[in-house]
């Protein structure tokens, strides 16, 4: 039987709960809960908003492992929340309304498909979590070096992304994303990025794993050891990333963590026969956080991303 809501989070028993549920008209998710027998805290770790990013999808489904017995509080995992957009092996999308789902919150209870998933999830999970875990990674089409991503303007949501690890972490702005709009329900949010191109090596998997470890320790959910971060502190960043300025063929000028000054080419866009239609140059000086690694490129799309230390 497939139900319609999850299971309580907080049952002050010790149990394993898993299944699917289908929150809304032709969309059905697994879920897992685990709750350990001591009071504690309730973690969210949701994945696979975006279909494709393997890695982040890996770690969520080697969580829903976790032992009543190693936790104290709530464990809740939904690991493949976009499973249409998992089974057709989707870049960025919901396959059943054509739209990215993390631009879509806080979400609509009459829109289409991805409006109303992001709308149940703002008005039935998120309030339920005391901290929110989005996991995610470079889609199939971009490579990155790991980061990650809080909503700025707030301190639990940043010592969050602190105790995950990354060394990189984004202060965020703008609307539509699943932690800002956790973070606006009231609950510290970060969204850690690890991966890119689809790939879930073994290296990568643990590291995220690790981070997300991190954070059940910091809130008291395991015990240690966890194997501390590389640094105590990481690098606070805010990250432009500028759009395509046309349709056609992509051809980068920097690596992965390069150094970028203002008016640099970050590379150009050219058309089959050669043709310059486009160079892109970077506004902002930084290093590179992200890209785009697929020749074929469409006008709007998110081309890279800047990172831009913060004064600290
Ligand atoms: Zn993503």
């Amino acid at each position: 039987m497939t139900m319609n809501t999850l299971p309580p989070f907080r049952t002050g028993k010790s149990r394993l709960e898993q299944g699917y549920i289908q929150p809304i008209d032709g969309i059905e998710i697994p879920f897992g809960i685990i709750e350990g027998s001591e009071p504690g805290p309730c973690l969210l770790v949701t994945a696979g908003v975006h279909g494709s990013e393997y890695c982040s999808i890996e770690t969520a489904v080697r969580l829903l492992k976790k032992k009543p017995e190693e936790i104290k509080g709530t464990l809740v995992v939904l690991p493949i929340l976009n499973r249409q957009g998992f089974r057709k092996r989707s870049i960025y999308i919901m396959p059943e309304d054509g739209k990215n789902l993390n631009r879509m919150f806080p979400g609509k209870p009459d829109g289409s498909t991805s409006e109303r998933l992001a709308n149940w999830l703002v008005t039935e999970v998120y309030p339920q979590a005391d901290a929110y875990l989005d996991l995610h990674g470079g889609d199939l089409d971009e490579s990155l070096a790991p980061f990650t991503i809080f909503p700025k303007d707030c301190e639990k949501s940043k010592a969050l992304a602190t105790a995950f690890g990354i060394p990189v972490v984004i202060a965020a702005g703008g609307e539509g994303y699943t932690v800002n709009a956790a973070n606006k329900v009231g609950v510290p949010s970060i969204l850690p990025e690890v991966s890119g191109n689809g790939l879930w090596g073994e290296e990568t998997v643990s590291e995220m794993m690790t981070g997300v470890e991190r954070v059940m320790h910091s809130l008291g959910m395991i015990s240690g050891p966890v194997k501390p971060a590389p640094q105590k502190v990481p690098q606070y960043v805010t990250m432009w990333v500028p759009s395509a300025p046309s349709d056609g063929l992509w051809y980068p000028a920097k690596e992965i963590s390069d150094f970028v000054a203002v008016g640099d080419v970050l590379g150009e866009i050219k058309d089959v026969f050669g043709k310059v239609l486009a160079t892109v140059r970077s506004e902002k000086e930084g290093f590179i956080l992200y890209r785009l690694t697929s020749l074929a490129v469409n006008q709007g799309e998110a081309l890279l991303g800047v990172g831009t230390p913060l004064a600290s």
